[in-house]
């Protein structure tokens, strides 16, 4: 069977493992679908993601859905050709974090396609891959294995709109309309938003906000005095960049609320903190999902939230180095996905 794996930075190569066995409680999975996320590509592109540097090879993806081939003893959840969403999420369940419900932030989490730990906990861009029956979610319908790999940063867009509190009647910001930025758009209408507006520096991912419901669309950096001048109530900082925090803290209303969602560069930054002090902002963190995992599932299966604008295209896995290519350059994609041959 084929897997992907990165080395190091810009080394990612294509290899050939044999098929792993089943344990009792376990599920041997076919990849169906396995997006390429931004984490997957500071991976390949920069050897390390945020402060998570890669110490020995990484096969990474961690937004995967499948099929399931083969079952071990015992297991109750899901049976051989059975369609799946996968989590990549493996919390102890023991911790305090745990056991207050925030398993997200558990002090033993292994998340997979994740150098955050060592030895690495390996990822699902591979043909075949083993996971307890727990990370497994069983879908029915004519769902397909490309919608349900959105699952995972679905998961993320709702936790976000969950960290912000009450959106109802809410005038919203997002800056950054990738994926994570899309689906945040989505889960804040879901969540009964009056009026998202998106910023980006590219043409493209605000024509994919226009088609995911954003009413309004700013390019950050040309029309500079759009942002300018406070008008929302929350701002989801979805992009990873320094300016687009600033427009976000520019851009909120006094006593208003910024999730920073996407991951900023690793070194130390300047950063405008009299600003939320003066104008009373809460300002949170929003870190994977908890809960959402689940109702990202449903929402997709029932296509109450409909991820289809979202996927630009799909790759074999042999095709990887092509495929992490395509998903880097946003002038020509939103999301990209390699599939099992
Ligand atoms: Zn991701
Ligand atoms: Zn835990």
């Amino acid at each position: 069977m084929l897997t992907c794996r990165i080395h190091a930075k810009d080394d990612l190569r294509i290899e050939t493992d044999s098929e792993p066995a089943v344990a009792p409680g376990q599920v041997l999975i076919r990849l169906g679908a396995g997006g390429i996320c931004g984490s997957d590509l500071h991976y390949y592109y920069e050897g390390r993601n945020g402060s998570f540097v890669i110490r020995e090879p990484l096969v990474p993806g961690h937004e995967a859905s499948g099929v399931v081939a083969k079952v071990g003893a015992g297991v109750t959840r899901v049976k051989p050709g059975d369609k799946i969403a996968v989590s990549p999420s493996q919390a102890c369940g023991r911790c305090d974090y745990c056991r207050e419900g925030r398993e997200h932030l558990c002090r033993n989490m292994r998340f997979l396609g994740s150098a955050s730990v060592y030895p690495h906990v390996q990822g699902m861009f591979a043909e075949y891959f083993v996971l307890g029956e727990c990370q497994c979610y069983p879908v029915s319908g004519d769902v397909t294995l490309g919608e349900l790999a959105f699952a995972e940063p679905l998961a993320v867009g709702l936790h976000a709109v969950n960290r912000a509190g009450d959106l109802m009647g809410k005038h919203v910001l997002v800056t950054g309309a990738g994926t994570i930025g899309c689906l945040t758009m989505m889960a804040a209408r879901l969540k009964g938003a009056s009026a998202v507006t998106a910023s980006d520096v590219l043409d493209r991912p605000l024509e994919t906000a226009r088609a995911v419901g954003a009413a309004r669309t700013v390019r950050g950096d040309r029309e500079r005095g759009a942002l300018a001048s406070p008008q929302f109530d929350v701002a989801f900082e979805a992009s990873g960049s320094l300016p687009a925090l600033n427009a976000c803290i520019a851009a909120v209303k006094r006593g208003g609320t910024i999730v920073q969602v996407g991951t900023l560069p690793h070194e130390p930054l300047p950063f405008v903190v009299n600003e939320i002090m003066a104008k009373e902002l809460d300002f949170k963190g929003a870190f994977r999902w908890g809960i959402e995992f689940d109702w990202a599932v449903e929402y997709i299966a029932s296509r109450r939230v409909d991820v289809g604008p979202l996927l630009s295209r799909q790759f074999p896995l042999e095709r990887a180095v092509e495929a992490f290519a395509l998903a880097r350059d946003k002038t020509r994609s939103t999301k990209v996905q390699l599939v099992a041959a």
